[in-house]
């Protein structure tokens, strides 16, 4: 029952007083037919005797429903979140009528070089012209199989320049010769690949584990004389959260559909000259800009690559998407013949070109046709068994690609 229609119905003065004070306080304005002025066809009237009086069922009409005399959207409004008086707090919106994460883009550079290693410029450098020069969100510092002295300097030179717009992370990237690289950021424990102690791949996601922090694929596709390309079989994706993917689209399908690891995508610049920021990007969605933010949707693969920056520090292109309100990167359960929404969201510096979306590595369907900057395309599918999906953007000589999101 309407909470007013008491008040109707046996005090109208009153009514009438709340209802004048509603709308001067502002407080009712998106209620269809507010204030109401009689009774519509269907409408029943309530009450009896001398003082009957008429009051709609429905007052706030269509899918609104009345929350203390306030028309609310259930289904959006993050104070009356999928029922009335049910508010979603600091940093959460309201989706469908569930309470969710509310959150910002960010974007990154997660792996480069200073003169602690074979790089140029000092720690500091590095991290001043990601932020001032690339206008990075965010940015980690990654010299070859650091010892602790090393290590120790990165991680204070990260301290001295976090701050609540810019967030520096300390990183090594492990070199091994037999594995592959390896890119670590937010590590306490140095763990060379030149150490006899820390040469596997076990043993530096032991020491990653110790420290806290989280591993990704560096280059996974390149082999160089005495460098081999990522053995994904080695690969514990608890520990590596990701992989760089602008190199090779084909050895991410093989760690995701060949060795089952849940990992998401990072665009870095392996920058060798000071210029952290300038070639590949990542941009993740994070509930905000702090070292715990960035590496929680690290962790949670709520992130995509991009090829280069292309347009100087111009803002760099984004992408996301969505499958049935789960993001990139999210593992779901696999159900067949569950219908899929797929929603991939685009904003680029040039046209868009093209928009494909691929299922286990294959192309299933592409949009050739936003010729804007921004473009949301929604598509539908069908599950038929576990399966992931993921989006590849093509605009102005860049690519993009999403995390997938995984049903298994
Ligand atoms: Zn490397
Ligand atoms: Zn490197």
């Amino acid at each position: 029952m309407h909470p007013l229609s008491h008040g109707v119905a046996e005090v109208p003065g009153t009514a009438a007083l709340i209802l004048a004070l509603l709308m001067l306080a502002g407080s009712a304005p998106s209620c269809k037919g507010w204030p109401w002025a009689g009774p519509a066809d269907g409408e029943k009237a309530v009450g009896a005797g001398p003082s009957r009086t008429v009051v709609p069922e429905e007052p706030c009409g269509g899918s609104l429903a009345d929350c203390g005399g306030i028309c609310a959207d259930l289904g959006s409004d993050p104070g009356n979140c999928g029922a009335c008086g049910v508010s979603c707090g600091d940093g959460a919106q309201c989706e469908h009528g569930a309470c969710v994460p509310r959150y910002g883009l960010f974007f990154g550079d997660l792996h480069g070089h200073s003169n602690l290693s074979d790089g140029v410029g000092t720690p500091l450098e590095y991290f001043a012209y990601c932020r001032d020069v690339s206008k990075m969100d965010f940015c980690a510092l990654t010299d070859h199989d650091v010892g602790r002295e090393a290590l120790e300097r990165i991680s204070a030179a990260a301290d001295e320049v976090n701050s609540p717009t810019f967030v520096a992370l300390s990183g090594t990237e492990w070199t091994s010769s037999a594995y592959g690289h390896k890119v670590c950021i937010d590590v306490t424990q140095p763990c060379s690949a030149a150490s006899e102690d820390c040469d596997t791949p076990a043993e530096l996601h032991d020491a990653v584990l110790l420290g806290g922090g989280l591993c990704f694929a560096a280059h996974p596709a390149v082999s160089w004389p005495g460098t081999a390309p990522t053995d994904w079989s080695e690969s514990d994706d608890a520990v590596e959260e990701a992989g760089e993917i602008y190199v090779s689209e084909d050895k991410m399908n093989e760690a995701w559909r060949d060795h089952g690891l849940r990992i998401g995508v990072v665009g870095v610049s392996d920058t060798h000259d000071g210029t952290p920021g300038s070639a590949g990007v990542t941009g993740c969605f994070a509930t905000e800009l702090t070292r715990e933010g960035i590496l929680d949707a690290l962790e949670s693969r709520r992130c995509f690559a991009a090829r280069s920056r292309v347009n100087g520090s111009e803002n760099p292109a984004s992408l996301k998407l969505k499958i049935n309100d789960h993001w990139m990167g999210e593992a779901v359960p696999a159900q067949a013949g569950l219908p899929l929404e797929i929603s991939v969201d685009v904003d680029a510096p040039t046209i868009i070109q093209s928009i494909t979306l691929k299922k286990n590595g294959r192309t299933i369907a592409t949009k050739d046709d936003c010729r804007a900057r921004d473009c949301t395309w929604s598509t539908a599918a069908t599950l038929d068994g576990p399966a992931y999906y993921y989006a590849v953007v093509s605009t102005g000589g860049n690519t993009l690609w999403s995390s997938p999101v995984f049903f298994e």
